[in-house]
């Protein structure tokens, strides 16, 4: 019997989800398909229910369903529930356990596409909804020095701050966009993120980060928006990485959680990469 995966969420839009699932099902001669399901949040809960069905080897979840669908699982694992978001989810026999792939598919693209390790790293984040949430968690997990996040909506980048600071022994603190002590963390960073949408078609023009501030040229630029896969705010650096990485690390981690099998990585990329 094919086992099913697949990506709940709404609107699922252009996912490359199935496109590189599916290509490396076929490579490793997997009798496993990845599949769209678009659900309502009226539906949600019985789409959770078959899940548990024998043909189901596990899920994706995505936007707007990635905490919704905690609470209707049997499981889930630590650094998801730190995260507070769920974005794999494994069928064990009918048992449902909940993960979170996001985080450390940033942490391994940001190993393997800059050759960066995240220990005693100075990042800046920008953004802090759910993807900046994630890669907070993991950078302070993986010992980076300090952390500095900024947020239009500033009570939101407080509060993320607070919520990492009082888990990890991480220097964490929000800054206000576009500001001097932004220019300030940026100018003793290494490593600069974007987790806003801000720079993603069809507005590839506009940046998460006003011309005035300066960039060392130095800086890693790792912005989590893949289409387009090079940002405007990605042209200010030599050494910036797209989005893309994580978004096929993150569906490698899953890949191997369903499988049990090392994701072909390389293929999943390519595959991504064509298609955007
Ligand atoms: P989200 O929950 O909407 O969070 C984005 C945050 O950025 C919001 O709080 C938003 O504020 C804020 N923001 C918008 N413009 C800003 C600016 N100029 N400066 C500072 N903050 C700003 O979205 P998300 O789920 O975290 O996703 C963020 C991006 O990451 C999306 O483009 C998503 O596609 C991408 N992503 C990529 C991957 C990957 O694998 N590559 C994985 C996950 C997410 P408002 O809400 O007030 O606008």
């Amino acid at each position: 019997m094919t086992k099913i995966v697949g990506l709940i969420g709404h609107p699922l839009g252009h996912s490359l989800s199935p496109l590189m699932h599916n290509a490396a099902f076929k490579e490793l001669g997997l009798d496993f398909e990845y599949k769209l399901f678009d659900v309502s949040l009226n539906e949600l809960a019985q789409k959770v229910k078959e899940l548990r069905g024998k043909k189901f080897a596990g899920f994706n979840i995505t936007i707007p369903y990635k905490e919704k669908v905690m609470e209707l699982i049997d499981e889930v694992v630590e650094n998801a529930k730190v995260i507070g978001a769920v974005n794999t989810i494994v069928n064990d026999n009918g048992k449902l356990i909940g993960y979170n792939t996001d985080g450390p598919g940033f942490v391994e693209s940001l190993r393997d596409d800059a050759g960066v390790n995240p220990q005693g790293l100075n990042a800046v984040v920008l953004g802090a909804g759910g993807a900046s949430r994630a890669i907070l968690v993991t950078l302070a997990e993986e010992k980076a020095n300090s952390i500095i996040v900024t947020d239009i909506d500033q009570e939101k980048a407080s509060q993320l701050a607070q919520y990492v600071g009082s888990y990890f022994n991480v220097q964490v603190k929000s800054v206000k966009p576009d500001s001097r002590e932004l220019q300030a963390a940026l100018d003793n960073a290494n490593l600069l993120i974007n987790a806003t949408p801000i720079g993603m078609h069809p507005h590839e023009n506009t940046s998460p980060l006003s011309d005035k501030i300066q960039l060392a040229p130095e800086l890693i630029v790792y912005d989590l928006v893949y289409n387009p896969y090079s940002t405007k705010l990605m042209k200010r650096s030599k050494n910036s990485v797209s989005g893309l990485g994580m978004l096929v690390r993150q569906g490698a981690l899953a890949f191997t959680l369903w499988t049990g099998r090392e994701a072909p990585v390389k293929l999943m990329h390519e595959t991504a990469f064509a298609a955007l």
